[in-house]
């Protein structure tokens, strides 16, 4: 149950964009961001121009790509898709650029990514619509320079530590999201669950909600996967016993916590006494990145109460200890 996504196969790539919200009105939750997009995108529509270029930062699967398309589609504009890795020459993005219509969208997943050189050549793009290109070679090379039509630029990114000063000081407007409560992942399942054609009473959205890792990602994933539990050893509908029997059978924790969320909080307590522990020794200690795990796993285990921030490092909680069976040692002062 991979956050990323970056594991689905084509077929359930389909399945994520059959159940991807259009309209501001199909998006649960991120009330606060969400208020202020409205108010932007009705603006920018009043007027007639392009929206302001617009960032989302936060974990994965939280819905950065959702949105970017749910505004092009608000704003009633056509949308680009790419991602920093794959933009890796400066011709290709001015390909990209030079292909879009007034005030389209171009959305750059990973943004954190880009080569400097391609950033670099997207600034002028971003600041005055303007880009240089490079035409012939040798002797004769020159450049020329290139008038853009307005257009918005959304960058999503899990690592905003990790853009540039100049990069983030061209976003007008930037949207950090949220985990979702269980609330709101249950009535995320139930729309998914209607949209997949399949029955699933309240008790076991819930439930799955509750395991889903506060990622819409997760809940659909987990959704689908019951799904077929349902049909093969029920009737085809989801009820509690098949949710739970399901969620059994897929060592889906009882927090929904991953493996990695699990490997951090052991090896704080076993190797670390509990903590305080600096976050580079945390992330050599599970070989990952420390950007990662301050950005990908650190805010839902903070957010879960499994972990505090301290002046010292971090530090595991007692709901740390009981999650996974520990008993707190007497260095904890217990
Ligand atoms: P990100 O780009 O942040 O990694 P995505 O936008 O790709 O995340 O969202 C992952 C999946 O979760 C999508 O298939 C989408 O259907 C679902 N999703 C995300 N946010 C919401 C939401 N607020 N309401 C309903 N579904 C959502």
């Amino acid at each position: 149950l991979d956050p990323t996504g970056e594991d689905l196969t084509p077929q359930e790539l389909d399945i994520e964009k059959k159940l991807r919200p259009l309209s501001f009105g199909d998006f649960a939750g991120q009330e606060q961001a969400l208020e202020n997009l409205q108010i932007f995108v009705q603006a920018a529509n009043l007027r007639g121009e392009a929206l302001d270029h617009t960032l989302f930062h936060g974990p994965p699967g939280l819905g950065k790509t959702t949105l970017a398309h749910i505004l092009a589609n608000e704003l009633n504009v056509n949308i680009r898709v790419t991602s920093g890795p794959v933009l890796d020459k400066p011709g290709d993005l001015a390909g990209l650029l030079t292909n879009l219509d007034e005030r389209d969208v171009l959305f750059i997943d990973e943004i954190h990514r880009l080569s400097p050189i391609v950033e670099e050549y997207l600034y002028s793009a971003m600041e005055d619509y303007k880009i240089d290109i490079m035409i012939e070679s040798g002797p004769n090379a020159r450049t020329v320079q290139i008038n853009l039509n307005p257009f918005t630029l959304i960058g999503a990114t899990t690592r905003s530590g990790l853009l540039t000063a100049p990069m983030r000081a061209r976003f007008g407007i930037s949207s950090r999201l949220q985990y979702y409560s269980t609330e709101l992942l249950t009535t995320i399942i139930q729309r998914s669950a209607g949209i997949l054609n399949v029955p699933i009473t309240m008790e076991a959205a819930i439930e799955i909600a509750g395991r889903s890792r506060g990622t819409p990602r997760i809940a659909n994933a987990l959704l689908r996967r019951i799904r077929d539990f349902a049909q093969i050893k029920g009737n085809g509908s989801i009820d509690i016993q098949i949710a739970k029997f399901g969620l059994e059978a897929l060592h889906v924790d009882a927090h929904g916590l991953d493996e990695m969320d699990n490997k951090i909080l052991l090896t704080i307590i076993e190797k670390f006494k509990g903590g305080p522990v600096g976050i580079t020794t945390i992330a050599t200690a599970v070989s990952e990145s420390p950007e990662t795990i301050e950005e990908v796993y650190e805010p839902f285990l903070i957010q879960q109460g499994f972990i505090m921030r301290t002046p010292r490092g971090r530090e595991v909680t007692e709901a740390a200890y009981k999650h996974l069976g520990r008993l707190k040692g007497p260095t904890q002062g217990g």
